[in-house]
């Protein structure tokens, strides 16, 4: 029988070696960059000549043409080391390159998207602002045509790899814009804004986030930003059907940074339980800490059987696997946060403080609960997708 996990040969050697990049390299660096809320700009460049910034991206335009299974790997292995590294690479390689490379004119992309799969450049995505999130239609940043250009006005909040630094933006941005009137679907557009672009300006590195401290968040703002019309990725009033297709990869994506995270909170409750002793016996032999453990792998294992099973059947250039992209990010995200909290409780005081990663681990679990859509949008969606059907086959 197939391997669910890693269906191929390829997927198998993939995992191997993002496992022996993430344990060698991005595990030892994880705690300190945490801690100064720094992204590790030389090491996210590291992730280019591995393949991994453009992993869903064609060999023509310098990614290594996988699919979205071999996404999930790399995120799933990559996040046992370090989640908030792992949202940063997210935020590049699923929501800018994968994103761009579905929906972008072939001059597009040979203009930016061999510089984000070697890594020379950081790309981000531009969706929420500062007065809305979930409401994502009611968005307020207008793009108007003047002429040749476009000018942008307007303000995006939270968004990942903004600045590479405490001052300085990222590269190159996918930004969601309004071009027309209303809620309707056909009022947003996609443009490319990068950095050095005139009105393109960082607001704000935001600080002293909970969790997810490795990778950097900011405030973006856009001040008749004016950018070439050949910036508009497809046409006038197309970006909301790419927005849908890329927030399922996203949604995978972010739930398979919640199963590494949960396999690490796993390993470390596992291995303390066996050598840690409390009158006279190991932890193991208590029956209330064995109801931790066992049930944390069964919630895991469900969780990680659902996202492969959802990964295994999502196309990336159609997608169509809306309700179930929700669903593992919903059961994921609060499952990973759920088995962080029982190993720190396994490990009493000592899973209160940073030795053993998993106070660290639980604080960024709970960015996926937010991120990339809330619990409560994805119920929301699920029950109006759900609700369109007659049995469940
Ligand atoms: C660390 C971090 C990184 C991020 N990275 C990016 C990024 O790279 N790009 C980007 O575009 N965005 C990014 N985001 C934004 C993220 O996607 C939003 O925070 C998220 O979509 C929620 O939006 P909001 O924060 O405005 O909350 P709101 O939408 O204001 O929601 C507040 C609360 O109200 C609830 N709520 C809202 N509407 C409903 C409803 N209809 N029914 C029931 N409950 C409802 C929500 O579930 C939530 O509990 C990031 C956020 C964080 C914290």
């Amino acid at each position: 029988m197939t391997d669910p996990f890693n269906p191929s040969p390829e997927h198998a050697a993939l995992r191997q070696m993002v496992r022996d990049f993430a344990e060698r390299e991005v595990d030892p660096q994880a705690e300190a960059h945490d801690r100064d809320e720094k992204f590790n700009l030389p090491l996210f460049r590291k992730l280019g000549a591995l393949g991994l910034l453009g992993i869903t991206v064609d060999e023509r335009f310098g990614g290594s043409g996988m699919d979205a299974t071999a996404a999930v790997i790399a995120h799933e292995e990559l996040a046992a080391a370090d989640p908030g590294f792992t949202l940063a690479y997210l935020a590049h390689a699923m929501l800018f390159a994968n994103n761009l490379f579905q929906n972008g004119s072939d001059t597009q992309r040979e203009r930016y998207l061999p510089g984000a799969s070697s890594g020379r450049l950081v790309g981000g995505m531009c969706m929420s602002e500062p007065a809305v999130g979930t409401d994502v239609l009611g968005m307020r940043t207008t793009a108007r045509r003047d002429g040749g250009h476009y000018v942008l006005n307007g303000a995006k909040m939270w968004i990942t790899n903004g600045a590479v630094s405490d001052t300085e933006l990222g590269d190159v941005f996918l930004v969601y814009a309004r071009t027309g009137e209303g809620q309707g679907a056909r009022a947003l557009s996609l443009f490319l804004v990068e950095k050095g672009d005139p009105g393109f300006q960082l607001g704000q590195k935001i600080k002293n986030k909970l969790g997810m401290r490795a990778s950097t968040t900011a405030e973006l703002t856009f001040a008749d930003c004016r950018i070439p019309a050949e910036r508009l990725v497809g046409h006038e009033g197309d970006a909301v059907p790419h927005m849908m297709r890329n927030l399922e990869i996203e949604r995978l994506t972010l739930a398979a940074i919640s199963l590494g995270l949960a396999r690490r909170s796993i390993e470390v409750m596992n291995r303390y339980a066996r050598e840690r002793k409390a009158f006279g016996q190991p932890l193991h032999d208590f029956g209330q800490v064995q109801r931790h453990i066992a049930d944390s792998y069964a919630e895991y294992m469900a969780g990680r059987s659902y996202v492969y099973l959802t990964a295994n059947r999502l196309s990336l250039a159609s997608g169509g696997q809306r309700l179930d992209s929700d669903g593992v990010k919903l059961y994921c995200s609060t499952m990973a946060k759920n088995v962080a909290d029982r190993a720190i409780q396994v490990l009493g005081g000592y899973g209160y403080v940073g030795e053993y990663q998993v106070e660290r681990l639980w604080r960024d679990a709970k960015l996926i609960e937010i991120g990339g859509g809330t619990v409560e949008a994805h119920q929301k969606n699920m029950t109006r997708e759900l609700s369109r059907l007659e049995s469940l086959r």
